[in-house]
């Protein structure tokens, strides 16, 4: 099972300290969270995945961590400033503004009844493009409205990888093909942000430019949409909840020569296609990102097309002595998306034999934020405590655990099972004498006794199982 609307991960996130609205003592900022210290760490443990799997795992990827803000040529020249709008409609009855390609998503602010899809209320205005991109100025500046200073801050990672290239390829001396990885925050003014974590204004990526021969592009990306599949499998994502989507010729960007998105069913209650939407792109964005940014290339009029760029991004393949722009292979993804999706997807509800309802976050063990919990039996008991906050000492260099005895021990065990703790060792009265505990498996909820002795190295064993 897994979540049956992202509502229900929403309360669990905020009871738990998954994430919590953003600005919420001041009544909160449209679409912005702030992530708790369960979120922070399980946003961490996502990136570092994809870091591992991408960076130290294959042998063909450099990592980077370009800057936020940078020379406004930079979307000049990739096209965002002409280019990166949604088409904005305004409804003349409700005064709501809606993303002209989302308008099921949001409510009439009028009547929550009725969506602008509906059009049951609204009366929309023709649309017109809308740039997404937040602006801001750098250093002093006289008025706001100075263009001179005037700054982005950047909507996608992916461009300051390019302006790299050169920097990159010289210094780790690679050839193609290889790629440039990069996870860092994006910005962009979203029309209708919404659904908590799955549309905001602030958001981070995780991108791969993998650069190669034209001949080869079209086998490298199909190679990244079957290993993004298995990454996401490797989550704890089932495949059942993703879909793969084509973009249509109408639809691909315009450097684009083909576009597949993984699709996630983050939502649940809906009909049919509805259920499912974009968890991540991959594009082959052919050679038009190192073209677009290099000095040499000329216009058909034999004007050079960028006359602002100091450098020529091209490369020079000594086999064959040619030069040439290499194709891009775009793996896109978002952290906060893929967050959302492995919540939901690893969220299960189990009936006690009491016959209540119990939540059970049945996350991958390296995903778990916590991966050990170790509870006292009886708190009174000065020699229980001592070697429950002994215990944990030992086990935390080798695997992060925690120590709780705000509750008894039917209620220790249900927080630890909503928010994903793979086992809990329970130090009882027995322990003192036997030197053993007992280890409480999260998802079959079975017991086993261990000797302190072998504690760790049992642990480790099963968490890396
Ligand atoms: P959408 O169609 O949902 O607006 P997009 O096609 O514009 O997304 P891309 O530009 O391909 O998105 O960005 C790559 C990835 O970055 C997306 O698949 C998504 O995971 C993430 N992403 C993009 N915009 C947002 C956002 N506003 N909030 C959270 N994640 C986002």
């Amino acid at each position: 099972m897994s979540a049956p609307n992202i509502e229900t991960i929403v309360s669990m996130a905020k009871r738990r300290g998954f994430v919590f609205p953003a600005s919420e003592i001041y009544g909160g900022l449209g679409s912005s969270w702030d992530y708790g210290s369960l979120g922070v760490e399980l946003a961490n443990n996502i990136k570092q995945s994809f870091w591992r799997w991408l960076v130290h795992g294959r042998d063909d990827i450099e990592g980077l961590d370009s800057s936020i803000i940078q020379n406004r040529l930079v979307w000049k020249y990739s096209g965002h400033e002409a280019t990166f709008s949604d088409p904005l409609v305004d409804c003349r009855t409700c005064k709501g503004r809606f993303r002209l390609d989302k308008l099921q998503d949001v409510a009439c602010p009028k009547d929550a009844s009725c969506n602008a899809g509906s059009g049951k209320e609204c009366d929309l205005t023709e649309a017109r493009a809308f740039n997404l991109m937040f602006r801001t100025t750098v250093g002093p500046v006289s008025s706001d409205e100075d263009e001179s200073a005037l700054a982005y801050l950047r909507p996608e990672t992916a461009q300051g990888i390019f302006i790299n290239f050169k920097n990159v390829l010289d210094t780790s001396r690679r050839k193609l093909p290889f790629g440039i990885a990069q996870i860092g925050k994006a910005f962009r003014n979203e029309v209708t942000p919404g659904n908590f974590i799955f549309r905001t204004r602030e958001f981070e990526q995780m991108e791969l430019e993998y650069f190669c021969q034209a001949e080869d592009a079209p086998r490298i990306h199909q190679e990244f949409i079957d290993g993004f599949q298995e990454w996401f499998a490797s989550l704890g994502i089932s495949g059942e909840n993703l879909k793969l989507y084509e973009q249509s010729k109408e639809e691909l960007a315009h450097y684009a020569d083909r576009t597949v998105d993984i699709l996630y069913r983050f939502f649940p209650e809906r009909e049919g296609d509805a259920q499912f939407d974009e968890l991540m792109g991959i594009a082959n964005r052919t050679d038009f990102d190192l073209k677009t940014h290099s000095k040499k290339p000329e216009g058909l009029d034999g004007k050079r097309l960028n006359p602002d760029s100091t450098e020529d991004l091209s490369y020079f393949d000594p086999a064959t002595n040619q030069r040439f722009y290499p194709y891009c292979i775009e793996p896109s993804v978002g952290v906060n998306r893929t967050l959302l999706a492995v919540l939901m997807d690893a969220y299960t509800e189990k009936v006690n034999e009491k016959g209540e309802v119990r939540v059970i976050l049945k996350l991958k063990n390296d995903l778990a934020p916590i991966k050990v919990a170790v509870l006292p039996l009886a708190k009174n008991k000065p020699e229980i405590v001592a070697l429950a906050k002994q215990l944990k000492k030992d086990l935390l260099p080798s695997m992060r655990t925690v120590y709780d005895d705000t509750g008894g021990i039917g209620k220790l065990y249900a927080r630890q099972d909503e928010i994903g703790t793979p086992f809990c060792v329970t130090v009882d009265h027995e322990s003192l004498e036997d030197h053993a505990v007992t280890v409480r498996d999260r998802d079959t909820w079975g017991q086993e006794r261990i000797p302190i002795a072998d504690l760790k190295d049992y642990l480790l064993k099963r968490l890396n199982a």
